[in-house]
């Protein structure tokens, strides 16, 4: 992920701005990064500086071997930056810090580049300091701000820095994530569409509701389809009350629309995409026996269950009505 073409699936609008901007250099003094983690704010910040810095660059894309790519590769070039908090908030002292180090070496370096992760978690005195510093850029200075809660990021602070939104991350990056964290393909496949990032996915793992959960909804569709009485006393038994609090219902109506969506995925070949894969067998058999109208039609009407649930609708009624209209197509 060494150069721009490489983030364009990832990050299709942030990137063609950026190397329009770089090739035409016309950078802003500051950026704010706004995106997920996973989302690939650190990575194009650091590409970002390293096209910004490098004297050889072809077209938007760094050399990456020069010494100033080298250095930003290994992490030590003089005149690259990074705060983060240090524990809970960043601290004035490490804006003050910053601002000496660039000062001493105003005259001889040229471009400089400071990268602030969690700009959000800045104490109020770190964000004056660091205002005044956005205020009064020195020669080439590039500062990119990066946060996960933009909502926190002070006021005075965005508006002096030009604001990227990120595209959350792909699927298939969230899905790497979790498997390097210890959770096998078929459990990471499926949390990595019921949330939209890594931490969230993580947080599901910290006990077994989504497991148990998985399991019921595959079993009370799988009945929806070939048993339907025993549908019904499958969600009184086992789905509502595992489905006890407002987010797991939703979360539990999410995981009946990617099991219709396998069933439909099915029908037109597209295997590789299955939620549940390792439920094909029984699923191949219903996708043939079941019409895509009635697919469809049941999705609209997970679609509808879910707007009841927000207006408030009690959802024992909500539910057993969703499963009457799916069985009666
Ligand atoms: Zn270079």
């Amino acid at each position: 992920m060494n150069n721009w073409n490489d983030w364009i699936e990832a990050q299709p609008q942030v990137v063609p701005m950026l190397v329009e901007s770089i090739k035409k250099q016309r950078l802003a003094h500051a950026y704010l990064f706004d995106g997920q983690a996973g989302s690939g704010t650190m990575e194009l910040a650091i590409l970002l500086s390293k096209s910004f810095m490098c004297q050889e660059k072809q077209g938007a894309n760094p050399c990456l071997t020069c010494l100033d790519c080298t250095r930003i590769d290994s992490g030590n070039h003089p005149d690259l930056h990074k705060i983060a908090p240090d524990g809970q908030s960043i601290k004035r002292e490490q804006v003050d810090y910053l601002q000496k180090e660039f000062s001493y070496r105003g005259v001889e370096s040229r471009q400089k580049v400071y990268i602030v992760s969690d700009a959000d978690k800045m104490t109020g005195t770190a964000a004056n300091t660091l205002l005044k510093f956005l205020e009064e850029p020195q020669g080439e200075t590039l500062a990119i701000l990066l946060t996960e809660q933009v909502e926190n990021v002070l006021p005075t602070i965005r508006s002096r820095a030009q604001h990227i939104r990120f595209h959350p991350p792909l699927k298939e990056e969230i899905v790497k994530q979790l498997m390097e964290n210890g959770i096998d393909q078929k459990h990471s496949s499926f949390l990595a569409e019921l949330t939209e990032n890594k931490e969230a996915a993580l947080r599901l793992t910290e006990d077994d509701w989504s497991f148990q959960a998985r399991g019921v909804v595959l079993q009370l569709m799988h009945e929806l389809y070939t048993r339907p009485d025993q549908a019904i006393i499958t969600l009184a038994e086992k789905w509502l009350p595992l489905m006890k609090e407002r987010i797991h219902q939703e979360m539990g109506l999410e995981m009946m629309t990617l099991w219709l969506r396998d069933l439909l995925y099915i029908r037109v070949g597209k295997q590789g995409e299955l939620v549940y894969s390792d439920f094909y067998e029984s699923y191949k058999e219903l996708s043939l026996s079941t019409s895509q109208r009635l697919i469809t039609l049941s999705l609209a009407k997970v679609m509808e269950a879910k707007s009841q649930l927000s207006a408030n609708v009690a959802v024992q009624l909500v539910m057993e009505r969703l499963l009457f209209t799916i069985q009666e197509g």
